[in-house]
């Protein structure tokens, strides 16, 4: 045995899977800059009285028993707000849970799973986890989605899971909701649709679970409801599939706290109706004076942040990055190692002032240099 594999086994390294091993993982340097536009958060942070409302309903309750074995009162809400039934809802720590838990129930190795072609990165690194095959579909040139292709690739690929993100993340295109029942309708994989940004644009294909028994949605409040911090998100399906993927899922994994924070913020949905107003009109700002820039190519958006592409003149994209950072305090997401993305940035919609900040720094790095 050589000295490197023994090392291994004696660190139990060579107990890992390799198709794990082989990822990178999922990773974000932390970064303390006072314009913080790099991971597409609400800039706006929930009333101060709801806060202070949970809190006292968290301090009244008692924190050494476990939550309920189903957050119900949540479920509920949820079902209500979507008309559909509460045996088809489940809620996670983030929706990234229920990502994950979906895969979980569905990859076996070699299993094909379909993602869109750039995304977020979390489905394929969950996919290789299970050693499933991730099967991309390249979106077009102009970074729109081309729907009829995924449909193809999924018959083709005999693939158990196609995954759709509309809005996307990076691009913040589309897929219509014909699309997705047409997609449903002519494969029998299953439809997970990421509406994580839906709030910001796009068309609900939630309205689609009466009539498209394999469809599963997932939605958050991490975005347009402001609740990042404390992780909730949900799913969408038929009782017959949450059942199945609800074993996949830890118990108790929504804490006390989140759970009545997001109650409170459903009960009182006028407290989102405006900063989503706000940062729709920041996105539209945003690519117009993008625009305006030459040497800047922004991409169309219907979520809350604004992918753009740079030209190598007057300044690459890896330079205005660091100095956006460096000499202004504004962080946004450096994106150009996805496939398709060479060059390209991506900036959230933050309030007036960040976005102002992100749109002068800008401006003073590309004329002044
Ligand atoms: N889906 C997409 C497309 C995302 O961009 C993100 C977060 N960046 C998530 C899901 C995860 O959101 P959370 O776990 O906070 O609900």
């Amino acid at each position: 045995m050589s000295e490197a594999s023994e090392q291994e086994r004696r660190s139990g390294i060579d107990r890992i899977k390799p198709s794990v091993r082989r990822l990178g993982g999922y990773h974000l340097a932390e970064a303390h800059v006072p314009v913080k536009l790099n991971q597409n958060e609400s800039p706006y942070d929930l009333p101060e009285p709801l806060k202070r409302r949970v809190l006292e309903e968290v301090a009244a309750r008692s924190w050494n028993r476990y939550p309920g074995f189903v957050p119900s009162a949540l479920v509920g809400a949820i079902a209500e707000r979507h008309g559909c039934d509460p045996e088809g809802v489940l809620t996670g720590n983030g929706s990234n849970e229920l990502i994950q838990a979906v895969l979980a129930v569905t990859v076996t190795p070699g299993a094909a799973v379909v993602v869109p072609e750039p995304t977020f990165s979390l489905y394929a690194l969950l996919t290789e986890v299970h050693e499933g095959r991730v099967v991309p579909v390249p979106l077009r040139g102009d970074l729109s989605y081309e729907a009829a292709k995924f449909a193809e690739t999924t018959r083709r690929e005999e693939a158990v899971v196609v995954v759709i993100c509309s809005p996307n993340n990076p691009t913040g295109s589309v897929v219509s909701r014909e699309e997705v029942r047409r997609l449903h309708d002519g494969t029998d994989a299953l439809i997970v649709v990421d509406h994580a940004y839906l709030e910001f644009g796009g068309e609900d294909a939630g309205e689609l679970l009466d009539r498209c028994p394999r469809l599963v949605v997932l939605r958050t409040f991490s975005k347009a409801m402001g609740m990042a911090g404390l992780r909730a998100g949900y799913l969408l399906t038929s009782p017959e599939l949450a059942r199945e993927v609800a074993k996949a899922k830890l118990p108790y994994n929504l804490n006390i706290f989140t759970e009545r924070a997001a109650l409170a913020v459903l009960r009182e949905p006028q407290a989102l109706g405006e900063p989503v107003e706000a940062l729709r009109a920041a996105r539209d700002r945003i690519f117009r004076e993008l625009e305006m820039l030459s040497g800047i190519h922004p991409y169309r958006s219907e979520a809350n942040f604004v992918l753009f592409r740079v030209a190598r003149d007057p300044v690459g994209h890896a330079e205005l990055f660091r100095r956006l950072r460096d000499e202004h305090g504004v962080l946004i997401r450096d994106v150009s190692h996805y496939p398709m993305l060479d060059g390209c940035l991506r900036v959230s919609a933050g309030n007036g002032e960040e976005t102002d900040a992100f749109l002068s720094a800008t401006r003073t790095i590309l004329e002044g240099s």
